[in-house]
């Protein structure tokens, strides 16, 4: 019997856990850490023997296939140590992908606007009646969605990590938002690693596929040079000259066309603003379109898709202040985003872990839209130094509780608070999920 064993027992590595093991594998999971009660108490639940908080690496290293989840880092020994002995090592998606049988699956990826775009889409098909399964980053493991149920689609948010570990596996639908830096420490600081792993979206699709892609996105567009893509191509623009097919955004109103099915977003009606959000509509809009979702159906899901937690999301507005929690924009091109979205004067908080920011490209939006900026974090010399003399007013804080006191006394009717950090959260807080919570609850409390 083929000996598979899975490393992590997180969400990805417990649901590939189960589909092999009801494949008819010899399975085992090990995971360095800990693994969380729910996780195990599945595994026990299927019978999968599992270890945590060490690596058996006789056991381990006599598999004849590694499944292993995304979070762990080709530097870690113990996959050293796997790829020395030649042991193929693959990812959630190529092990499930083998399973779907004749589903078929919409893949989203880039460096932003995954889970927005993959959230909407699951939406559309949700509100279509389609039966469809959320995975991937977000919502149920893939695999074990594949183990447990039984879908015609499958919509995956895929990060640059599990892609990595495809090979076999070709999306039916693949979309591509955008490629910028991020996540470098994985790819040996090399960008052109990164952009590799992201343009993998596009291997194994045939002529009766198709791939999604922002016709705006220099890097994208220079990498679609070097390859010969045999599947039906649909760009999504912006700056660009609309394409025969692809979605075109002319003023407030975003054009998308797929062979004779054509609709019309009128962007002022979206319950999702900012430029970075037409690209998620257009990405979206196309997606299901080439799903077999009827134009009018995909229009209508789309005014009623609200704002994803944490992203450009509206906490309260009072005393003619509006509080946005943009928690999940943890670097400089998302802010980009979110300052590009601002109609109103700004009162901007920023700051955490940075992870080698370049604030260049934020200058010009802060210059013109924000009159305070509020520096969290535990070290805010680098923001402080890069906007003095860019933005009036620039705070230093070293807690939420000070910051959000800062910006209350800063905001003045009309204006917009913004969490937008650009930065990781580890210095203050538990995640970008526990920062965002925590914005929240303030402004409950105290606005
Ligand atoms: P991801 O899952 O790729 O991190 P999200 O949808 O969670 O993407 O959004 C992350 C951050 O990026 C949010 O702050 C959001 O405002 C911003 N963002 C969303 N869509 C885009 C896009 N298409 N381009 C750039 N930034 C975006």
């Amino acid at each position: 019997m083929k000996r598979i064993v899975v490393l992590g027992g997180g969400i990805s590595g417990y649901g590939s856990a189960i589909l092999a093991k009801k494949e008819g594998f010899d399975v085992f999971l090990s995971d360095r850490g800990k693994i969380a009660d729910r996780y195990k108490a599945k595994l026990e639940e299927w019978g999968v023997p599992y270890e945590e908080g060490s690596h058996d690496e006789e056991r381990i290293l006599a598999a004849d296939e590694v499944i292993k989840s995304p979070g762990i880092p080709d530097t870690a020994p113990i996959v050293k140590q796997i790829r020395e002995r030649g042991i193929p090592v693959i990812s959630e998606m190529e092990f499930a992908g083998r399973y779907m049988g004749a589903a078929r699956c919409i893949c989203i990826t880039g460096s932003n606007g995954k889970t927005t775009t993959t959230s909407l889409i699951y939406k559309i098909m949700c509100d279509a009646g389609m039966n469809v399964a959320l995975g991937g980053n977000i919502g149920e493991s893939f695999a074990y969605s594949v183990a447990t149920g039984q879908y015609d689609w499958y919509v995956l948010e895929l990060s640059s990590f599990q892609l990595d570990g495809m090979f076999r596996f070709g999306a039916h639908i693949g979309v591509l938002m955008n490629i910028t830096p991020d996540h470098l420490d994985r790819y040996d600081h090399c960008f052109q690693n990164y952009v590799d792993s992201k343009m993998r979206i596009t291997q194994n699709q045939t002529a009766a596929d198709f791939f999604i892609y922002s016709g705006d996105d220099p890097v994208i567009r220079g990498e679609l040079k070097k390859y010969a893509l045999a599947s039906h191509q649909l760009p999504f623009t912006a700056t660009e000259a609309a394409t025969a097919e692809g979605g075109h955004l002319a003023g407030s109103t975003c054009e998308v066309q797929l062979g004779d099915n054509r609709l019309q977003l009128d962007t002022e009606r979206m319950q999702i603003k900012g430029l970075h959000n037409c690209y998620n509509a257009m990405a979206a809009a196309l997606a299901t379109l080439a799903a077999g979702v009827p134009a009018d159906e995909v229009e209508r899901s789309i005014y009623t898709f609200l704002p994803v937690e944490h992203r450009l999301e509206p906490v309260k507005e009072a005393d003619g202040v509006l509080w946005i929690n943009d928690s999940k924009a943890t670097n400089v091109d998302s802010v980009w985003y979110a300052l590009e979205s601002m109609t109103r004067p700004v009162v901007w908080i920023a700051g955490g872990t940075d992870k080698g920011n370049d604030y260049e490209p934020l200058k010009q939006f802060a210059r013109e839209k924000v009159h305070t900026l509020v520096c969290m974090g535990l070290d805010n010399a680098k923001l402080v130094r890069d906007f003095t003399g860019v933005v009036p007013t620039v705070v230093s804080t070293a807690s939420l509780d000070e910051a959000m006191q800062a910006a209350r006394q800063a905001a003045r009717r009309g204006d917009v608070v913004l969490l937008s950090p650009a930065c990781a959260s580890f210095d203050l807080f538990k995640n970008y999920e526990n920062r965002g919570e925590l914005f929240k609850q303030w402004v409950a409390e105290h606005v």
